[in-house]
This record gives structure tokens, sequence and C-alpha cells, in this order.
């Protein structure tokens, strides 16, 4: 294959079709003998792929199966939950410790792991050591809107890749930029989207959709581009994906002749998503990490709070500030008279909060 084709294979046998597209980029050839080949999924949330936030297990299975198929045995799944997850319980409940045990490949919770600090750009960015002992990197997104950042694909799953502390720190950096360098420092040689189940929508999921393919592309930049496409985005919205394409990352560029579908008759259109980024008047969001904004926005679209009029404010902006005639969301408000508690609080915290409040 060359590097700027996308390949896409559409239907739901997420297995066979993952092998398929596999074998005709004949990817084994890519990849030196006894290389250590991490593959790394997205599982932000402990929450089933059917619900349209995690990486189908079958989907690395059918990876595991051809790169094992090929004589590549030193196979790692790596993978650090977003903050207020628990990735064990992630790997448990998605079905990834089932996989590791039946193809004898090792399978590591990245939030257990050291990191290492690297300088890049302006900027000192933490990495989990076990990235850099990776070799090649099959990185396997979730095709997902995104409430902060409009989408979420191949260049923003690698966020997956960093210490919790980071993960809150890139919010107050303003997360694109920290997120395109992030990807000059770890390199991804194949990205493999699961689009069987996404979510146009909400990245922790819960309004799935079946979307009936798997793309393939050694191009992050350009893979997300295509999946920008797909969702009806202007790539210019996307900050990082541009800026990732200005730090020499991939390209954006790609034309028809560049999309190659193995079963073009099986195509499904995908519907126009719903949501933009999600704004609420009477919300003041600064720095706020994706799992507590993702609560507050899941509590007040999802939920009968949407009419909720007082002012809510959200964000590590917010830390060590004593205000009193707004709603705190979460640890970083504990100075406000009125405040939600936890790091990040649930939506179902957010939701029996302002049931009592008043
Ligand atoms: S309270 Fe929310 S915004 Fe503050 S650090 Fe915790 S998760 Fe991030």
């Amino acid at each position: 294959m060359e590097d700027n084709n996308i390949v896409v294979i559409y239907g739901s046998d997420a297995f066979n079709n993952t092998y398929k597209i596999l074998q005709s980029l004949n990817i084994a050839k890519d990849i030196k003998s006894c290389s250590r080949i991490g593959i790394k999924p997205n599982l932000v949330v402990s929450q089933k792929s059917e619900l349209g936030a995690t990486t189908d297990p079958e989907i690395v299975r059918a990876i595991v199966q051809y790169l094992q198929d090929n004589n590549h045995k030193n196979i790692v799944i790596l993978e650090g939950s977003w903050v207020g997850d628990n990735t064990k319980r992630a790997f448990e409940v998605c079905g990834y410790n089932a996989i590791a045990k039946s193809y004898g490949v090792e399978i590591l919770d990245l939030k257990g792991d050291k990191s290492i600090t690297k300088e890049v750009g302006n900027l000192n960015l933490a990495i989990c050591n076990e990235m850099t002992k990776i070799d090649y990197l099959i990185n396997v997104p979730v095709l997902k809107g995104h409430c902060q950042t409009r989408m979420t694909c191949a260049l923003k799953n690698l966020k997956g890749c960093i210490p919790d502390s980071e993960k809150r720190r890139y919010h107050t950096l303003g997360i694109h930029k920290p997120v395109a360098y992030l990807n000059t420092l770890i390199k991804t040689n194949l990205v493999i989207v699961d689009g069987i189940y996404g979510d146009l929508d909400f990245e922790e999921g819960g309004t799935p959709l079946n979307m009936n393919r798997i793309i393939a592309c050694k191009d992050a930049v350009m893979v997300d581009s295509y999946v920008c496409e797909l969702m009806g985005i202007d790539i210019a919205d996307v900050e990082y994906i541009t800026l990732s394409e200005m730090l020499n990352v991939g390209s954006t560029k790609y034309n028809k002749q560049n999309i190659i579908e193995l079963n073009g008759n099986e195509k499904l259109e995908l519907p126009q998503r719903k949501n933009d980024i999600i704004k609420f008047d009477n919300v003041v969001e600064k720095d706020s990490c994706s799992a507590c904004y993702a609560s507050l926005v899941h509590a007040l679209t999802r939920s009968n709070k949407k009419n909720i009029k007082e002012k809510i404010c959200i964000g590590q902006a917010f830390k060590n500030q004593k205000i009193d005639d707004a709603i705190g969301i979460g640890k970083c408000c504990n100075q406000f008279s009125t405040y939600v508690k936890g790091c990040p609080p649930t939506a179902r915290d957010i939701i029996e909060f302002l049931d009592d409040y008043k």
C-alpha cells in the first residue's frame, strides 16, 4: 500500500474484515522481525464497544491473529483510560483480558507506568515509558465526535499514552497544541479505525451509531482528515489536525484516487451529526478535563436539567477561586460556596446535585 492510501472495508464482521484489510495491505512486510509491536485501542471508559466509545475487541483480536500468523510474537496491548476511569476494569469489561490470555500477549495499563519528559517545540511533555520501547505502533481508535474538539480519532487517541497528570495539564495548554506535539514524540505506523460502532456526538459514547466500516491508513493526519470529511467537519476547525500537518506528522491532502474501497457496494452513508462543540449559555468552561466536561454535557443534554439557568463554572482555571454566585463542578471548584464534589464528578453526581439544588 502507498503511504497516502486510505483503505475502507464495509460490513459488521469486525474480525474477518480487519484480517482482510491487513492482508490486502500486506502489513507484515513493513514490520521487522523481533519488533516490539504496540496495539493501542481506545478504552477511554469501561463500556462495551456496542455503546460507541471503545474499540471493538474483535478488531484487536484479528490484528493479534494476523501478526502471530506472520510470525510476529512480541506484541503488547497498551492503554490508559481517561481521568477518573480504571483501565484494568476497561480491559476486563471490554474483553481485552480474554484476548491477552488466549493469545499469550502482554497487556499493560499505562496508568501504572513511569514516564519520561521530552522537550518539543517550547513544551515539556511527559509520555509513558513503555511507549519508548515500541518499534511499530498500531493505533486503533474509534470514529467519534467530541464535545470540546469536534472529533476524535487517531491523533487524539495517543492521549491514552501519557500520565493522568498530563491529561489534565493538556487542557490548561489548550489541548490542540500538546496533542499535535505528542504525535511528534510517539509515531503511529498504522491506523485501523473502528467504524463498526462509534458515536458522532460524544467521546464517552451512549448514542452509538452502526457505521459498518473499518478504515486503515499509515498516516494519522490523513485518516483524521478523511474522518472529518465523513462527519461533515471542516479540517480547519480541528486545530490539532492542521498543526500536526505543520509539524510533519502527516498530510491532510488526499483525493478520490487515494481512497480504496475493498467492497464499495456495501457502503452506508453516515447521517449528519447533531452536535458541534457543545456550549451552554450559562456554563463558563476554562481548562476543563474531557471527562469532567463530558459529565456536565451529559447531565445537561441527556437529562431534564436542560433548563437550569444558574451560572455553572467548570475547569482547572477555577482552582482556589472563592465564588458565591455560581455552581462549581468538580474538585477544582472546591472554594466555591456551592460545588459538586469529584475529580471528575460523574454525570449522575451532577444530576443528583442539581436535583437537590435550592
Ligand atoms: S475537577 Fe474536573 S477539571 Fe478539575 S482536575 Fe478534576 S477532572 Fe479536571
